[in-house]
């Protein structure tokens, strides 16, 4: 298990980036970019359809304000908060729904907006949770995919970009909390000799 204590962070929080162990893997201008295209696709299939798009937290709550900016029709926004985390690297395979949806996702037509899908488990439990309420449609966004790492199986209707396996931080994600604020995405790497590992 990685424990923030067990890591020593070198690199320079002020500057954001490319200090220490935070190498950018996506520039902000790769990201704009990706949610540009996202955008795109989203509208031609839901511009006249007044969807519901539902952010999970915490994690997509960068790329979920910067979407709805982007995509430009008339749209509702909820939230969701899965855990099964906690301060590691790695998925514990168990997921707790945090917080549930408050507007009702019967009838309507439901884009789930995440993050990053890894091992898969969280989506799944979540689109199992939707589809048995009785959505008229449902479908997924997600920025980043490491496909790779999949260990159950989730369609995913619109991707960003494809990013390798490795722990990534930034633009809304974090490690225990922290480089949620980085503009850029950044892959985390852990000190040899920390006691860390990069198998999750
Ligand atoms: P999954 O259930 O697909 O394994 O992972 C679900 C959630 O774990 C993602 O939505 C994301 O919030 C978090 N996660 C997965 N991979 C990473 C990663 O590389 N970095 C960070 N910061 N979070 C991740
Ligand atoms: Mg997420």
């Amino acid at each position: 298990m990685v424990t923030p204590d067990g890591l020593t962070l070198t690199c320079k929080q002020e500057e954001g980036v490319a200090e220490g162990k935070l190498r950018v893997l996506f520039t902000r201008e790769d990201i704009r970019e990706y949610v540009n295209e996202l955008a795109l696709a989203v509208r031609r299939d839901y511009g006249d359809k007044n969807p519901l798009f539902l952010g999970v937290l915490k994690g997509s709550f960068v790329f979920l304000a910067d979407l709805v900016r982007a995509v430009g029709f008339p749209l509702e926004v909820d939230l969701v908060r899965l855990a099964s985390y906690g301060a590691s690297t790695y998925s514990s395979g168990q997921v707790r729904m945090l917080l549930e949806p408050t507007i009702p996702v019967k009838g309507r037509h439901v884009l789930v907006v995440d993050d990053i899908v890894d091992t898969g488990i969280c989506l799944r439990y979540l689109l199992d949770y939707l589809a048995d309420k009785g959505t008229a449609s449902l479908k997924v966004c997600v920025l980043f995919n490491k496909k790779e790492r999949r260990q159950v199986q989730v369609r995913l209707d619109y991707v960003g970009a494809e990013v390798p396996d490795l722990f990534v931080v930034g633009y809304g994600l974090d490690f225990a909390e922290r480089y949620r604020h980085l503009p850029d995405l950044c892959a985390l790497e852990m000190q040899e000799d920390s006691g860390a590992s990069q198998t999750r």
